[in-house]
């Protein structure tokens, strides 16, 4: 259950979905773009990129669904409980970036920048700067 096990386990709220992402992530990023914001139903959305190889469905593949959220931008999420876990777009080729919140257990970064905070929720409280 540590970090230093070399990889992270994450599943969907209903469990059917499971995964495990290898490390080492590329970044750890919250998300305040108007797109993540409507679909997750949240003020930002918390990511951790990974090259795509290092990310592997482990159960419930089949309970995967996609939606094509832009052009050539797909989150994926589990069709029975409808918790979003991953996002693949041509813009950021040969990466998948998961959900942090979806993990069990600690990743090997912690979040440390605010993407596209220009669209974030003008009714998120200010936030410190970007470290
Ligand atoms: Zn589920
Ligand atoms: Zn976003």
């Amino acid at each position: 259950m540590s970090a230093g096990a070399g990889e992270a386990h994450g599943r969907c709220h209903c469990g059917r979905v499971r995964f495990v992402a290898t490390f080492p992530s590329r970044f750890c990023a919250h998300c305040h773009c108007a797109s993540c914001r409507r679909a997750h139903g949240a003020a930002f959305v918390t990511w951790v990129g990974f090259p795509s190889a290092q990310v592997h469905v482990t159960e419930g593949a089949e309970f995967l669904a996609t939606h094509e959220s832009s052009h050539e931008t797909y989150r994926r999420f589990c069709r029975h409980c409808g918790t979003k876990l991953f996002f693949e777009s041509a813009r950021w080729p040969g990466e998948t970036h998961v959900v942090l919140a979806a993990f069990d257990e600690p990743v090997d970064r912690a979040p440390s920048v605010h993407a596209f905070y220009a669209e974030h929720a003008d009714w998120l409280p200010a936030l410190r700067d970007p470290p």
